[in-house]
């Protein structure tokens, strides 16, 4: 069963622990937000995140919002998100992330968020681009805008989970163009962050099109 706020409508029990909600209880119940296994990584620059993308491109921040653990009931909650026909737990997700992220960009300045594309072909199939509901969510709750247009994705790929890190980086290249932004910096946001390839072949076609733009990187999730 669904409730609805506005025009979104949320499922009405726990996505975690399947409990049902109170009425002030979005998606999570109290308990289970309170446990969400946040990275802590948007206090620290030198982050687990940020390592990975070290010396591959240059970006100026890395963040992950949740560990993605083996066997942690939060897992079922993004499965839902990403295959699921759920995209607005991605959008609830978004804007947890994008209330810890507001404080990391105070300093530095606002960015606009882009969310990584998925092929017309795939969206169509799945119903929506997963990357963009968290994306909407981010921008929402931090006031920022967000401009999907900045890349298209013009390749899919075959699945990329039998494939080791150097055939995944083979695998993703050429996939997306980029267009030039009036912007000084970027937030480039996806869902899940495994060996990185999809968000470093993303990334290296803006830095090509947009030539010292600030960008930084935003995964809801990030595996372990
Ligand atoms: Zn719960």
């Amino acid at each position: 069963m669904k409730g609805c706020l506005g025009d979104m409508c949320f499922p009405r029990n726990c996505g975690v622990c399947g409990r049902e909600l109170i009425v002030q209880e979005t998606v999570l119940c109290l308990a289970c937000l309170h446990d969400l296994p946040r990275t802590y990584h948007w206090l620290s620059p030198c982050n687990p995140m940020a390592a990975s993308f070290e010396g591959r491109f240059p970006f100026s921040g890395a963040t992950a919002f949740l560990f993605f653990r083996e066997g942690s009931p939060y897992r079922k909650l993004l499965h839902r998100f990403k295959y699921g026909g759920e995209p607005e737990i991605g959008f609830y997700m978004g804007m947890l992330f994008g209330k810890e992220l507001y404080g990391s960009y105070k300093k530095k300045g606002a960015p606009v968020v882009v969310p990584v594309p998925m092929s017309s072909w795939k969206r169509r199939k799945r119903g929506y681009n997963q990357a963009e509901w968290l994306a909407a969510g981010i921008a929402a709750s931090a006031g920022w805008t967000m401009a999907s247009y900045a890349v298209k994705r013009v390749r899919e790929n075959k699945s990329q989970t039998t494939k080791d890190k150097e055939g995944r980086r083979e695998n993703m290249k050429n996939a997306f163009v980029a267009h030039p932004v009036p912007y000084d910096r970027l937030l480039l946001v996806d869902d899940v962050i495994t060996t990185g390839a999809t968000m470093e072949s993303c990334s290296l076609s803006i830095l090509e099109k947009n030539p010292g733009i600030e960008l930084s990187l935003a995964s809801l999730a990030y595996v372990e």
